[in-house]
């Protein structure tokens, strides 16, 4: 909830911060002048100087918050997929094959944007992949509370079996609930061994669907380009036994893929819209910033109108540049936006001052 400092709470009711300090003591409180205390303390304390304190403040929720969606309103979308796997394993060229399947030679040759994030149109349906593959981004996310994956593709070499950095893959993806679709590579070698492969994965409790488990496993080589359309058919597949759904026709929300500030076009977002549609002209709030959209690109970098759920968007018209992660929201307008970016703003702040004072009592009470 809403909260204030005790300095500010003492000049709001122009009294000195230090008889706030004592009462707030006499009350079993001990607090400096720059620790944040709750509504209900501030109203206690206001009290004991016959003042009342009004609740002006916000809960994010009250802006924030959307209608639960109807069954009738949720229409399929695209599987969001992130590959993950060992070092040397593939990931790169991997996420390169795929990405050409979708180009003609000529396109191709142009491909030098990059997002992020990348859009795969195939006869029977479209897949997303997050082009930052590794470890960090998928934990970073989960960190900050963002669950943007639905398949992680856990890329195994051949000719290399299971490596510690597969295990941890296996792990962040089990513990985020993530099912894992394993692509294995290098096949075109003559060392490789795809048994060996399964059976180390096996122990490790992926069991192929050819030995009665469910994980599916195919055989590619991202360098040769072999089994690339089977992987690609393959996570339709399992794609569709999810049910990935979402609403296209509500205000949008999304989460920050990655973001930075370019010469020229400012900050630059790119956003995958989780439920929604995302049009220019929208009033939104990203993380402590907020803006309206400007301008929108897809992953070509083509100049787009709208995005709906599960597209990756370059959004151009932030206020500032944010983190990887950050919650993306469409709001009625420009005021409801900065309303409640300065709120986040606010109580990031009261968090990095009560921080501050954490650190300062302790010290103090070492001196006693
Ligand atoms: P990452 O670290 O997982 O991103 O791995 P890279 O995609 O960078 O690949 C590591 C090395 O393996 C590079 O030298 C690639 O050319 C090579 N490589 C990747 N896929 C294949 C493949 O299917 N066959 C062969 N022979 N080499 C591959
Ligand atoms: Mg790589």
């Amino acid at each position: 909830g809403e909260a204030i400092t005790v300095g500010e709470l003492a000049k709001q009711m122009g009294v000195k911060a230090a008889e706030v300090v004592k009462k707030l003591l006499l009350l079993g409180l001990p607090v400096t002048v720059n620790q944040a205390i709750d509504f209900d303390t501030a109203a206690l304390v206001a009290a004991e100087f016959e003042y009342e304190v009004e609740k002006t403040g916000f809960e994010e929720e009250d802006i924030l918050r959307t209608e639960e969606d109807r069954p009738e309103d949720l229409k399929p979308r695209p599987p969001v997929v992130t590959v993950m796997g060992h070092v040397d394993h593939g990931k790169t060229s991997l996420l390169d094959a795929i990405r050409h399947t979708n180009f003609t030679a000529e396109e191709a040759g142009g491909i030098t944007q990059h997002i992020g994030a990348y859009h795969v149109k195939l006869d029977n349906g479209d897949v997303v992949f997050l082009d930052t593959p590794g470890h960090e981004a998928f934990t970073a996310m989960r960190a900050r509370g963002a669950r943007v994956t639905d398949i992680v593709v856990l890329v195994v070499a051949a000719d290399d079996g299971v490596m510690q950095q597969t295990v941890e893959a296996i792990n962040h993806a089990r513990a985020a609930n993530v099912p894992i679709i394993v692509a294995i590579n290098k096949i075109d070698k003559p060392e490789a061994n795809p048994d060996r492969v399964k059976r180390e994965l096996a122990e490790h409790g992926l069991i192929p669907e050819e030995w009665g488990g469910d994980t599916i496993m195919v055989e590619v080589s991202a360098k040769k380009k072999i089994g690339i359309d089977d992987l690609l058919e393959m996570i339709l597949l399992q794609a569709e036994l999810m049910e990935l759904k979402a609403n296209p026709n509500k205000p949008a929300r999304g989460r920050v893929i990655e973001a930075k500030l370019e010469k020229g076009r400012g900050p630059v977002a790119t956003v995958l819209i989780q439920e929604g549609t995302l049009r220019v002209g929208d009033a939104y709030v990203c993380g402590v910033h907020y803006g309206r959209v400007r301008s929108l690109f897809n992953d070509r970098g083509q100049r787009i109108s709208e995005a709906g759920p599960s597209m990756p968007v370059e959004v151009i018209g932030l206020s500032g540049v944010p983190m990887a992660g950050d919650d993306f929201a469409v709001v009625a307008d420009e005021k409801q936006a900065r309303m409640v970016a300065e709120h986040r703003l606010r109580k990031q702040r009261e968090k990095e001052l009560s921080r501050t004072t954490k650190i300062t009592l302790e010290k103090l009470y070492e001196q006693i």
